[in-house]
C-alpha cells in the first residue's frame, strides 16, 4: 500500500520535508480507512490527552511501518531521525492523560465508535528545564502550521456571566490498529494570545479570558483568579462536548427523548463533571422537564476516579461558579436537594457542603450510572473505605477497570526488535489478542531465548546511553544495571525514598563496599509548579546527581541521571532500557500505575509496594519475579486512621535513617544546593512526611540490594524478564476496552 509515494517521499533532499510529507501521506491514508460509524457513540471528554508523538504510531496502525522504515533506510536514513522533526504535542501531565491516549487507540483498534473531547493547550503543560539544580517552567509551544491538528468549522457559543465566547473545534485522526477511524475533538478560541505570556515564563494576565482560556494545561492554581480560570477551562470543555453530544445525536434522529440512545459520556476524572448540569441546562432549554432531563442524563454519564488523594478530589465554592458559570448554580442547587430527597440530609453525601464548596465527584457519583476505580486495590478501597458510603446506597454502580496500556505504542513501536523477536517464537497473533504473550512461557529455561531477550534488553540500554551522551551530556555504562524511576513527582511516589537510598549506596561505596556490578539510576519528573516540596525533591536528586556523577571515586560505580523534560517521547527510549522498575509509591495512595505495565512488557523486572496494579502484576508474575517490600495498604491505612506514624521516632530510633536523611543538609550537598530547599525538604521528611518514607526505607534497602544480587544470577535474572513479558498480556487497554465497553458503554463494533 502506498507504496510508490512512500518511496518518492523517503527520496526526498531533507529531513523535514520527508517528514511533512510522510504527514501528509498519513493524513490522506488515514482519511481513506473511513470513520467508525455507530449510532451509539462515546466521549470520553478529559482534561488531557498525552497523545505523544503521532507519525510512528499512525504508521504501525496504518500497516505501513515496515514499508517507509525500507524506504527510509534505502536513502540511508532512519524512522528516528525523521520523528526528531515532530514536536510532542503537551495536552497532558501524567498517567491520566497518558490512559486517555492509550484508551483512544484502543477504541479505534476495536472498532468501536468514540471521540476523545478536550482542549487545545497553545503552550501545554510547561516544560521542564534546570537551572542551578532546580527546576525551571517555561512555556511548551507545540503547533506548527502543518501538524496532526485539522481545524473545522464546527463552532459553539459558551456563556460564561460576563462574557459569551465562540470556539473553535479542531480534530486529530485516531487510527486503530488494522482499523477504521475515530477523532480526538480539541477545543479552542481564535482570540488566544500567547503573547501575554510574560518572556520565558509560565506567568500572564489572569483576567483576559479571551486571550488566555486555552494557554495553557492545569494554569497555576495559587491564588483565586487561577483557580478561577480552571473553571472557565473546564466549563468551555464541557459546553462544547455538550452541544457537539446533542447536534451529533439529532443528525443521527434523536428526539433528544431519547438522547441516552445515541451517547454514552465517561468523564475521566473530575475535570468535566459539569458536562452533567450543563446537558441538564440544554435538554431543559429545549423543552424537556427537569426531572426527565436529570434521568436522560444520568443514563449517559460514567465516572472514573483516579486517585484517593483528599487533596486531589475537585472542590470549588459555590461563589466562584457564580462569578464563571452562574447560570449552572440552579441546577447544581437541584441536584443537592434532591440527594437530600432521597438520602437525608447525610453531610457525607452532599453536592454543597456547610462551607459552600461543591463536591464534583459527589455530583458525578450521584448522577451517573457507573463509578469505576483504575485497579483492584483502588477499587476495594473506594469500596471499602474512602467512598463507603457511597457503595453503600449505590452497590450496583462501583466496577473495576484495571487500567492498561496500548501495545502498539509500547512494544511494536518503542522496542520493534523485541516485538520481531517475540513475533517469530510465537507468531504475530499476540498483536491482536495480548493474551498470546503467554505462549512465551514455554521457553522458560530456553538458553538461546533467554540470551536474545537479554542481548535485546542490552541494545537498548546502548541505544539510551547513547542518547543520553548526546542530549544530555552524561555518560553512562550499558554494562551498568538500569534501574528507573520516571513518573510525576510526588511525595506519595515516593522519589525522596529512592534518593535516601543513593544517599546509601554513596556513603558505602565511599566506605569501600563496593557493589559487584556500577548501578545506573535514572530519575525523569516534573513537579507542579506550586507545589514546593516536589520541586525540593528534584533539587535533592539534581545535586546527588552532581555530586556523584563528578565523584571520580564513587562515579565508577553510581551514576545518577535526571532526565529533564520527562514526556511520552523520553519514555519510549527509556522504558525499553530498563532492568529495575521502580514503583514505589506508599500502599494505598498509587490508583494503578501504568508505567508500571510499560515496563514489565519491555521486560523490566519490578521493584514495587502492593499497591495499585503493582498488587495484580505480584499475582500474574508470582513472588519469584517481582520484588516486593514495605507495609501493606491495609496497615497503612489504619495507620492514618489512628494518626499513629511519627517520622521523628523512625528518625531518632535509628542510626542507618537519621545518618541518610542528615546528608540532606550535609556541607557536601550545600556545595551544590540551595540551603533553604534543602533545609525545607528535611525538615519536612523529619518533623511531617505524611507518605511514611520512613516507615518503609529499611525494607526498602534491604530488598533492593536483594535485588541488586539477583541480577548477577543471570540466568535467574533473564527467566524473571521473560515471566515478566510473557504475562503483561492482561494489561493491554484493548482488554481494558473491551471491559469497559461489556460493563458500561455497550457500542456496536463496526468492524
Ligand atoms: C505512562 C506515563 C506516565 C504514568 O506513569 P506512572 O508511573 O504510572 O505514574 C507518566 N508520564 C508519561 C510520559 C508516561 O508515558
Amino acid at each position: 500500500m502506498y507504496e510508490n509515494e512512500i518511496n518518492a517521499i523517503a527520496s526526498k533532499g531533507s529531513n523535514e520535508e520527508i517528514y511533512f510529507g510522510l504527514l501528509d501521506l498519513v493524513k490522506k491514508a488515514m482519511s481513506d480507512k473511513g470513520r467508525i460509524e455507530g449510532k451509539k457513540k462515546l466521549y470520553y471528554i478529559s482534561a488531557e490527552f498525552l497523545i505523544g508523538k503521532l507519525l510512528s504510531n499512525n504508521l504501525i496502525n496504518l500497516g505501513i511501518y515496515d514499508t517507509v522504515k525500507e524506504a527510509l533506510k534505502k536513502n540511508g536514513k532512519t524512522l528516528a531521525e525523521i520523528e526528531e522533526i515532530e514536536n510532542e504535542p503537551s495536552l497532558g501531565n501524567g498517567g491520566l492523560g497518558r490512559l486517555a491516549a492509550c484508551f483512544l487507540d484502543s477504541i479505534a483498534t476495536l472498532g468501536l465508535p468514540g471521540d476523545g473531547v478536550g482542549l487545545n493547550y497553545h503552550l501545554g503543560l510547561f516544560k521542564q528545564v534546570f537551572e542551578n539544580n532546580l527546576q525551571k517552567e517555561e512555556p511548551n509551544p507545540w503547533i506548527t502550521d502543518r501538524s496532526w491538528l485539522r481545524k473545522t468549522d464546527v463552532s459553539y457559543e459558551v456563556i460564561f456571566r460576563n462574557q459569551t465566547v465562540k470556539s473553535t473545534m479542531y480534530e486529530i485522526d485516531v487510527c486503530g490498529y488494522e482499523g477504521k477511524v475515530n477523532t480526538l475533538k480539541l477545543f479552542d478560541i481564535d482570540s488566544v494570545d500567547e503573547h501575554i505570556v510574560q518572556g520565558d515564563s509560565i506567568y500572564f494576565d489572569k483576567d483576559d479570558i479571551r486571550k488566555n482560556l486555552t494557554l495553557f494545561l492545569y494554569p497555576d492554581d495559587s491564588d483565586d483568579k487561577g483557580r478561577m480560570l480552571r473553571i472557565y477551562q473546564q466549563y468551555f470543555m464541557v459546553s462544547n462536548a455538550a452541544q457537539l453530544i446533542i447536534a451529533e445525536a439529532l443528525e443521527k434522529g434523536s428526539n433528544l427523548h431519547n438522547l441516552h440512545e445515541y451517547a454514552v459520556i465517561q468523564i475521566n476524572d473530575t475535570h468535566p463533571t459539569m458536562v452533567i448540569p450543563e446537558l441538564i441546562r440544554l435538554l431543559n432549554n429545549r423543552g424537556i422537564d427537569m426531572d426527565e432531563a436529570i434521568d436522560i442524563v444520568s443514563k449517559m454519564c460514567a465516572y472514573t476516579n483516579h486517585t484517593i488523594l483528599a487533596e486531589a478530589l475537585e472542590k470549588w465554592p459555590m461563589w466562584y461558579m457564580e462569578k464563571v458559570v452562574p447560570h449552572l448554580l440552579p441546577i447544581i442547587r437541584l441536584l443537592d436537594v434532591k440527594v437530600k430527597e432521597r438520602f437525608g440530609d447525610n453531610p457525607k453525601l452532599r453536592i454543597i457542603d456547610d462551607n459552600n464548596m461543591v463536591h464534583m465527584a459527589h455530583i458525578d457519583i450521584h448522577y451517573s450510572y457507573s463509578v469505576n476505580g483504575v485497579a483492584a486495590l483502588h477499587t476495594d478501597i473506594l469500596k471499602k473505605s474512602e467512598l463507603k458510603v457511597f457503595a453503600d446506597i449505590y452497590p450496583n454502580k462501583f466496577n473495576n477497570k484495571t487500567n492498561g496500556i496500548t501495545f502498539r505504542r509500547w512494544l511494536l513501536e518503542c522496542n520493534g526488535e523485541l516485538s520481531d523477536f517475540i513475533e517469530s517464537k510465537i507468531g504475530a497473533g499476540f498483536k491482536q489478542d495480548a493474551d498470546e504473550l503467554k505462549k512465551l512461557m514455554d521457553f522458560k529455561g530456553d538458553t538461546e531465548v533467554l540470551n536474545k531477550i537479554s542481548e535485546i534488553k542490552a541494545n537498548r540500554k546502548k541505544d539510551l546511553s547513547e542518547y543520553l551522551s548526546e542530549h544530555a551530556g552524561v555518560n553512562v555504562s550499558p554494562d551498568s544495571i538500569f534501574d528507573v524511576q520516571v513518573k510525576r513527582l510526588h511525595e506519595y511516589k515516593r522519589q525522596q525514598m529512592n534518593a535516601l537510598y543513593a544517599i546509601y549506596k554513596y556513603k558505602e561505596i565511599k566506605k569501600g563496599n563496593l557493589p559487584k556490578r556500577p548501578l545506573t539510576m535514572i530519575f525523569g519528573a516534573k513537579a507542579a509548579p506550586a507545589y514546593t516540596i516536589a520541586k525540593d525533591i528534584i533539587h535533592l536528586i539534581n545535586c546527588l546527581s552532581e555530586l556523584i556523577n563528578n565523584d571520580p571515586e564513587v562515579s565508577k560505580y553510581l551514576k545518577i541521571v535526571m532526565l529533564e523534560n520527562y514526556n511520552v517521547t523520553y519514555a519510549e527510549k527509556v522504558i525499553p532500557a530498563a532492568d529495575i522498575s521502580e514503583q514505589i509509591s506508599l500502599a494505598s495512595k498509587e490508583a494503578s500505575g501504568t508505567s508500571n505495565m510499560k515496563f514489565m512488557l519491555n521486560g523490566a523486572v519490578t521493584l514495587g509496594t502492593e499497591d495499585g496494579a503493582n498488587v495484580e502484576i505480584h499475582e500474574f508474575v508470582g513472588d519469584d519475579n517481582i520484588f516486593i517490600f514495605g507495609e501493606s495498604s491495609d496497615s497503612v491505612i489504619e495507620h492514618y486512621a489512628k494518626a499513629d506514624y511519627v517520622s521523628e521516632k523512625f528518625y531518632d530510633d535509628d542510626e542507618l535513617i537519621s545518618e541518610l536523611v542528615d546528608f540532606i543538609i550535609s556541607k557536601e550537598l550545600f556545595k551544590f544546593g540551595n540551603k533553604k530547599s534543602l533545609i525545607r525538604l528535611y525538615m519536612e521528611i523529619v518533623t511531617k512526611d505524611w507518605f511514611m518514607t520512613l516507615l518503609d526505607l529499611k525494607d526498602y534497602i534491604k530488598v533492593k540490594e536483594e535485588m541488586l544480587d539477583a541480577y548477577e544470577d543471570r540466568e535467574k535474572w533473564q527467566n524473571m524478564m521473560l515471566v515478566n513479558i510473557a504475562n503483561a498480556g492482561f494489561f493491554s487497554s484493548d482488554r481494558t476496552i473491551a471491559q469497559y465497553n461489556d460493563d458500561i458503554w455497550h457500542l456496536t463494533a463496526d468492524k
